[in-house]
């Protein structure tokens, strides 16, 4: 039988007939769980949280009821809560779905949010270039206003919180949390270091600060409307609820579905949903979850010991939809924004075209990043310019190996996961590639970089 979605987040989006006015929120039950919940004590709501195992969508993974319980409450400073709307790993576009076509939802979950966690002011820091889901949101917290979902004692509750706009200037890094945090302050974003900048302690103007993304706010309003000990049902253990699945590349039917953590595989996904590789052609290699997520190449098999303590072999198509299943695999669910190669892509610049983008993106505070981009991307723009040599690939890994677990932020995994995949599971690519250049060389024809490949 083909898999199935089961939308929660996305509940009404693409719904005939369903738009952003707040009207349209309420008539489909919107506001109620604020109106219900903000009735409850905030501690109480952070345990259900908590309960509910959910865990943060922005990339990381990490349990929000957990990352919630390490703020400093003792500290007598006023606490923020932090919309993270940056949006710029490569090949995800879940949380702009969220924000284009069902604003009220994140709106909803910001204050219930900000209100479990008592915050006194909350922002949503959203990517520069999505000025219409910044336009969206602006004319959706004014609805949400006037109706005093927002602003001065809510709904008569008592509690008070302001959803401050913030647009950023289109830099990737801005969307690490103390990166974003630093700009949000008005600062060059970058990155700070941790410990001792945790924000939980030491976040937005040195004070507590929760930074959750846009579906990890949502999901925190359908924890509160099921119950956690219900949501935690939902899925598999250890990750619960639905995973928003954006893919993109080379698929019939690119798109973005809402499937219940680990109840469908890779398989099911690629066919059932994306209908399967463009027509005469096989599927070959896939990043699953934002481009900084370690690639896995089809046909390579994995040996997994399964929670219940059996033993199993996974091929990539075999791969189950939850975070655990990944991490078995050496990979990462990451964002859920999965990148789809057939046989007609050229891994060599594939890589190259994120090492130029990851290049582009470090801030400059520490060496291991900033000099292990430029060279990484200089090495492969050589090699895709037809001037490769066969220690170019173990170059290429051993450099990685030096950036990554020696840099601020998490900027220098996401520049050497691809390179440490890539290299080694595509190696017979790279020496087949290299070759044919020496031989071109060799016999003076000069080789030609591939329409669209960026140069240094
Ligand atoms: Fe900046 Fe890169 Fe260091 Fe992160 S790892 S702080 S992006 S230089």
């Amino acid at each position: 039988m083909p898999a199935t979605e089961r939308r929660i987040i996305y509940c009404h989006v693409d719904e005939p007939g369903y738009t952003t006015d707040l009207d349209c929120y309420v008539r489909h039950g919107g506001y109620e769980v604020l109106r219900k919940h903000i009735q409850r004590k905030p501690e109480e709501l952070c345990a259900e949280v908590k309960d509910s195992g959910v865990r943060g969508r922005g990339g990381a993974g990490f349990p929000t009821g957990m990352k919630w319980g390490f703020l400093d409450r003792k500290s007598g400073k006023p606490i923020y809560l932090i919309c993270n709307a940056d949006e710029s790993e490569p090949g995800t576009f879940k949380d702009r779905q969220i924000i284009y076509k069902d604003p009220h939802q994140l709106i909803e979950g910001v204050v219930i949010s900000a209100y479990a966690i008592q915050a006194k002011m909350a922002f949503i820091y959203i990517r520069g270039e999505m000025v219409h889901g910044y336009k969206i949101l602006e004319r959706a917290i004014a609805e949400a206003r006037a109706k005093n979902f927002v602003g001065e004692n809510i709904l008569g509750s008592g509690y008070s919180v302001e959803i401050v706009m913030h647009r950023g200037a289109g830099c990737y890094i801005c969307g690490e949390e103390t990166g974003l945090i630093e700009s949000l302050e008005g600062k060059r974003g970058y990155p700070r270091i941790k410990p001792p900048f945790f924000p939980a302690v030491l976040g937005l103007y040195n004070c507590p600060t929760i930074v959750n993304n846009v579906e990890t706010l949502c999901q925190v309003k359908h924890v509160l409307d099921m119950g956690g000990k219900e949501f935690a049902k939902i899925g598999v253990a250890g990750d619960s609820g639905t995973h928003i699945w954006g893919v993109s590349g080379h698929v019939v039917r690119p798109g973005y579905w809402e499937i219940e953590s680990g109840k469908a595989t890779v398989r099911d996904l690629l066919y059932d949903f994306c209908g399967g590789p463009l027509p005469g052609r096989e599927f070959k290699a896939i990043i699953p979850g934002g481009s900084s997520t370690k690639v896995l190449r089809v046909g390579e098999k994995f040996k997994v010991k399964l929670t219940d303590g059996s033993a199993a072999e996974w091929g990539v198509l075999d791969i189950p939809l939850d975070s655990n299943s990944f991490g078995l695999c050496g990979s990462a669910l990451g964002t859920g924004g999965m990148i789809v190669m057939d046989d007609t892509t050229d891994m060599v610049e594939a890589l190259a075209n994120l090492n130029a983008f990851y290049a582009h993106e470090s801030c400059g505070q520490c060496t291991p990043c900033r000099e292990g981009s430029l060279w990484l991307n200089k090495i492969t723009t050589r090699v895709c310019a037809g001037n490769g040599r066969l220690e170019d690939a173990d170059l290429v890994k051993n450099i990685a190996d030096q950036v990554a677990g020696r840099t601020i932020c998490a900027h220098g995994e996401a520049i050497a996961w691809p390179c440490q995949s890539n290299v080694p599971k595509f190696k017979d690519e790279w020496e087949a590639k290299v070759r044919a250049q020496m031989q071109a060389r060799e016999h003076g024809g000069a080789p030609v970089p591939r329409k669209g490949l960026r140069l240094v």
